[in-house]
C-alpha cells in the first residue's frame, strides 16, 4: 500500500546524518530536534502552538482531557473512522455518540449533528478521513450555536487546506479548539516509529496540553493535574524535520496518483471515484473507491492473486465494535455507515508510485470488471 523504502532512499543522506547526530549527542528525549520541529510545524500550519506527543491516539486522549470533559459527557463523532478516534472517549468514561458520514466524501454529515445533541453533549470530534476535511464551516457554526468544543482528528489529512466562510484558507487541524495528528510511518507525514502532535491557537489550552502530556507537571516535580507520559522522541523529530520540508511535494505526488486513478476509473459506471469535498483540498492519505453491483471482496482477492495489495478501511464501524457494547451503540441506526463498510476498497497510493505500477493496478481492476 505504501513504499517507505523508496521514499527513504531519496532523502537518505539527510536522514542518516540527522539520526546519527542525535545518537552522537545522546539527547534522546526533549532535545533540540523536538524544539526545532515544534516551531517548524507551527510555521507550516500557521498555528500558535504545536505540542508534540507520543502518537495520534494519545493526542486525541490528551485533547479530551485538556478540555475538562467529565465522565458521562457526550461527544459526537462519526462511526466510520479508525478505532483510535472513539476508543479514547470510552477510556475517559465519555460517551461517543455516533453519527452518519456523507457517503461520497466519507466525512461526518454535518446535517446529522444537531439531532444528536443532548444536554450532555460537550464536544464534536470530526475526522478528516482519507485526506480531506470534514465540513468544518457547518460544524463550527453548530458548535458555536450550542456551545460545544471541537477537536479535529487530522491524522489522515495533515497539510490539507480548508477555506473558511470568511474566505481565509487555513490548514486542517487549526480550525477547532484543538487539532490532533499522528506521525505513524504510513501517514502523509510519518516518522520511523510512533509520534503525534496537538495544535491549538489558544494559549491556555496549549499550557494544559503540554502539562497533561508530561505527568500533569507545571514545574519540575510539581504535578497539578493527572496527566500521562506522552513524548515525541528526538530521533523521530529529526526525521520529521526533514520530511516536513517535503510534505507539500509528498501531498502533490499523492494527488497525481489520485488524478491518474480518477481519469482511468471514471470510464467505469461500476466504480464510484472519491468525491472532492467542497472548501477542502485532498491530500489522499487513502484512495478509496466504492463498487456498484460488484463484490469488493472478490476484487480484493482478484488483486491479491496478481500481488496487488488493497485494504478495507474500515470493515467494522466503531458503533458495531464489541468495546462499545456497554453503551448499546450497535442499536444506533447508521445505514450509510453500514453500507460503506461493505462497499469501500482502498488501492495503493504513496509518494513513490510509478506509471508502470499505476497502469498495472488500473488494468487489473479493468480486467476484474470485464471478466
Ligand atoms: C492513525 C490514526 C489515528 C491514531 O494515530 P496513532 O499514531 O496510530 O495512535 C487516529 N485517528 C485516525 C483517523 C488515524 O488514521
Amino acid at each position: 500500500m505504501v513504499d517507505l523504502i523508496s521514499q527513504y532512499e531519496k532523502i537518505k543522506p539527510a536522514i542518516d546524518t540527522a539520526i546519527l547526530d542525535v545518537i552522537g549527542n545522546a539527547q534522546f528525549i526533549n532535545g533540540p530536534e523536538v524544539a526545532g520541529f515544534k516551531v517548524e510545524l507551527e510555521e507550516y500550519l500557521n498555528v500558535k502552538h504545536v505540542i508534540p506527543c507520543a502518537n495520534g491516539t494519545d493526542a486525541l486522549q490528551i485533547a479530551l482531557m485538556a478540555l475538562g470533559l467529565k465522565a458521562g459527557d457526550e461527544v459526537i463523532t462519526p462511526s466510520f473512522t479508525y478505532i483510535a478516534t472513539t476508543e479514547v472517549m470510552a477510556l475517559l468514561g465519555l460517551k461517543p455518540i455516533f453519527v452518519e458520514v456523507n457517503p461520497n466524501t466519507f466525512c461526518i454529515d454535518a446535517s446529522e449533528i444537531e439531532a444528536a445533541i443532548t444536554s450532555n453533549t460537550k464536544a464534536i470530534v470530526p475526522v478528516h478521513l482519507y485526506g480531506q476535511c470534514a465540513p468544518m464551516n457547518e460544524i463550527m457554526e453548530i458548535a458555536n450555536k450550542h456551545n460545544l468544543l471541537v477537536i479535529e482528528d487530522t491524522a489522515q489529512a495533515i497539510g490539507a487546506d480548508y477555506t473558511l466562510t470568511n474566505g481565509k484558507t487555513v490548514k486542517s487541524g487549526t480550525i477547532g479548539q484543538i487539532g490532533c495528528t499522528s506521525f505513524f510511518p504510513s501517514k502523509n507525514l510519518g516518522c520511523f516509529g510512533d509520534g503525534g502532535a496537538m495544535f491549538t491557537n489558544d494559549d491556555e489550552l496549549a499550557v494544559k496540553l503540554k502539562m497533561i502530556s508530561n505527568h500533569g507537571q507545571s514545574k519540575q516535580y510539581h504535578h497539578d493535574v493527572v496527566g500521562c507520559n506522552s513524548r515525541l522522541d528526538n530521533i523521530q523529530a529529526a526525521v520529521l524535520r526533514i520530511k516536513l520540508k517535503e510534505l507539500n511535494n509528498f501531498n502533490d505526488a499523492r494527488r497525481k496518483v489520485a488524478d491518474h486513478y480518477d481519469n482511468f476509473f471514471s470510464k467505469f459506471p461500476q466504480i464510484s471515484i472519491p468525491e472532492r469535498a467542497s472548501n477542502s483540498t485532498h491530500v489522499f492519505h487513502q484512495y478509496t473507491i466504492k463498487l456498484e453491483g460488484l463484490d469488493r471482496n472478490n476484487l480484493k482477492e482478484y488483486l491479491a492473486e496478481k500481488e496487488i495489495p488493497s485494504m478495507i478501511y474500515y470493515p467494522i464501524p466503531a458503533h458495531r465494535q464489541k468495546m462499545f457494547d456497554s453503551f448499546g451503540s450497535s442499536n444506533t441506526k447508521l445505514p450509510i455507515t453500514d453500507w460503506l463498510t461493505e462497499r469501500v476498497i482502498s488501492l495503493p497510493i504513496h509518494t513513490e508510485m510509478t506509471i508502470e505500477q499505476l497502469d498495472k493496478i488500473c488494468a487489473a481492476v479493468a480486467d476484474f470488471i470485464n471478466r
